[in-house]
């Protein structure tokens, strides 16, 4: 689940997502957005049972569900199990590019390399306009109060004697949003690495380990390494690897993902990574206790 603001986005749904949701102490949150990867059964099964919880709950809410060509058709044909919503139920085949507008920010779309029609998502922050500086404007003679507020929202403000300030005279330079990308079940691509480029987090799959990674091309996943491989050559600042098989242990993946690159997390369900803004700080992920993990733990 992505948290921004007040928003709540679930990128897949997979079976038990309800009840993960319930323990995780989240709740059933009403999320606002649902972006679907994929439409393997791991990914989506969770979905008509949360649908129709919101709907025996009362919702009210629009919910948008997203993702690769076929999820309409497949929506349709569980038409039956979940019945009619009393909340607008919006579902959208959708295409690479950018395919959610919020405030402050985009959600961008982008193939990936499942051998199924598949696709990975990015959370692009729009830059924010640079610190204010308060001497700067007093000494320009700006009075505190509502024009620094203007300036600080990048509109220029005109004084009393008719001089003119633009935001470009008391704003540093503009600080970049953060990035977020989610690479869903593919093998390592292009595409995923071009995205991930400087991100703050990439989440990527490794379901096979290196030992592995005949299987790996065969069902068009990716292994440990090649998640670490692209994670470096992208230089994200965090990288959290999921998907895992429980053919080996989490321990393994790490040793494997750490002699490429140190800046890999392996996160537990209920775990959390906080991406603050840049100018404050790292990606820290978070266990359920609550100890901050650093990016090689
Ligand atoms: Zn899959
Ligand atoms: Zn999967």
């Amino acid at each position: 689940m992505v948290a921004r603001g007040g928003e709540r986005w679930l990128v897949d749904c997979g079976e038990g997502t309800q009840r993960q949701l319930l323990r995780s102490g989240l709740g059933l949150v009403d999320v606002d957005l649902i972006l679907l990867t994929h439409l393997h059964a791991d990914h989506v099964l969770g979905l008509p049972g949360l649908v129709k919880t919101y709907g025996l709950r009362g919702r009210e809410r629009k919910l948008r569900v997203i993702g690769p060509v076929g999820l309409s058709a497949f929506i349709d044909r569980l038409g039956p199990i979940i019945g009619r919503t009393p909340f607008p139920l919006e579902v959208e085949d959708v295409a690479a590019g950018v395919v959610h507008d919020t405030e402050g920010a985009v959600v961008e779309a982008f193939n990936t390399d499942h051998g199924v029609a598949s696709l990975g998502y990015a959370l692009l922050e729009d830059d924010r306009p640079g610190a204010f500086d308060v001497d700067a404007a007093r000494a320009l003679g700006v009075p505190s109060g509502p024009m620094f507020g203007r300036l600080q929202r990048g509109a220029e403000v005109e004084l009393d004697d008719g001089t003119v300030v633009r935001p470009a005279q008391v704003l540093g330079q503009a600080r970049e949003g953060r990035t977020v990308v989610v690479s869903g079940d593919t093998r390592p691509c292009a595409a995923t690495a071009q995205m991930a480029v400087d991100a703050d987090l990439l989440i990527h799959e490794g379901t096979f380990l290196h030992e592995e990674r005949d299987r790996a091309l065969e069902t068009r996943h990716s292994t440990v390494r090649e998640a670490a491989e692209l994670a470096k050559r992208a230089q994200v600042r965090m990288l959290a690897l999921t998907h895992l098989s429980s053919r080996f242990m989490p321990r393994e993946a790490r040793v494997e993902a750490l002699a490429i690159y140190d800046r890999v997390v392996i996160p537990k369900d209920f775990d959390t990574v906080e991406i603050p803004f840049r100018e404050r700080g790292e990606p820290v992920l978070h266990r359920r206790d609550d100890a901050p993990v650093a990016p090689t733990d």
